[in-house]
């Protein structure tokens, strides 16, 4: 993975289990030579394409998430295989798949860290893909903005810029005071990120504004593009439809406050 090579995945989430990941259904049972896998894992990021999977399974299906472990599957081995691809409505340069384990044999090495730590081994590196969907929010309303500001400059209606409407200024002034603010907040986390110190409520803050601010700057700029914001000519159309799954995967908007509001509760 590191030389480029393979490809990796990361399958966590199930048909039945989505945020609550905790209730997944897909086996890893102990045998003498290593652990057997079945299940079904659905939504998963290079489903198609990667050769190595880390695939969350029950090592103890009555102990909840103590019971779940993590494991390194080789998707060369018999016993597994993929879907089609998901059809998705944006972010088509991902690929997305459902993967099946049908009484997949993997060794005891298989086995990544210690049986029964795997969702607190989620637990502890899901707040760096939290980041990292920060990261793209920024990124992306960078984009979509510089897009939007180009357009309204040069698109006329009733005989001046859509630049010089008032509507337009502020939307786009309040666009950039958003995103002045959420890169302030992402220099934040990413600062204490290396010290080791970005907790999971720092990232669930700023995954949930992140990504809720890219999917309004989106929808807002699509509309000052009017029709043509609506065709696959522009790529503001893109950007729009990119936007919307970033409060969906890595945890959704709703989770997030859930995360945040437990920090402020104790529960
Ligand atoms: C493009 C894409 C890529 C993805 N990549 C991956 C990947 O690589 N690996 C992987 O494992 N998964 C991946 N996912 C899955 C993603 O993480 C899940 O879709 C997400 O966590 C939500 O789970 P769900 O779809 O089952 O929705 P559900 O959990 O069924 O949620 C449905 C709705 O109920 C709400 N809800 C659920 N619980 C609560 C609650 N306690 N309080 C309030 N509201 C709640 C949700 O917020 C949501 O609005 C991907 C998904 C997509 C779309």
């Amino acid at each position: 993975m590191i030389s480029g090579e393979i490809l990796g995945a990361i399958a966590m989430t199930e048909p039945g289990a989505g945020s609550d990941l905790a209730a997944m259904r897909t086996t890893a049972e102990r045998t003498d030579t290593g652990y057997v896998l079945n299940g079904t894992k659905v939504f998963i990021t290079n489903g198609l394409q990667a050769e190595l999977v880390i695939v969350c399974a029950k090592t103890d299906p009555a102990a909840g998430a103590k019971g779940v472990s993590l494991f390194l599957v080789d998707t060369h081995l018999p016993g597994f295989s993929r879907g089609q691809g998901i059809r998705k409505i944006g972010q088509h340069a991902s690929d997305t798949a459902e993967l099946f384990f049908t009484e997949l044999e993997v060794p005891h090495e298989a086995l990544l860290g210690q049986e029964g730590r795997g969702f607190a081994y989620l637990m502890q590196e899901l707040p760096r893909e939290r980041l990292g969907v920060g990261a793209q929010a920024v990124g992306a309303t960078e984009g979509v903005l510089a897009l939007t500001l180009e357009y309204v400059q040069q698109r006329q209606a009733f005989g001046q810029r859509v630049a010089d409407f008032q509507n337009t200024r502020f939307k786009l002034a309040e666009a950039r005071a958003r995103l002045e603010m959420a890169k302030a907040y992402l220099r934040q986390c990413i600062d204490q990120y290396l010290q080791g110190a970005m907790g999971p409520t720092d990232a669930a803050i700023l995954k949930l504004m992140l990504t809720e601010m890219q999917c309004d700057i989106a929808n807002d700029c699509l509309q000052l593009f009017g029709g043509y914001g609506y065709t696959l000519e522009y790529p503001v159309s893109r950007f729009f439809v990119d936007a919307r799954v970033q409060t969906i995967y890595a945890g959704t908007s709703e989770i997030m406050k859930e995360v945040i509001a437990r920090s402020m509760l104790g529960k």
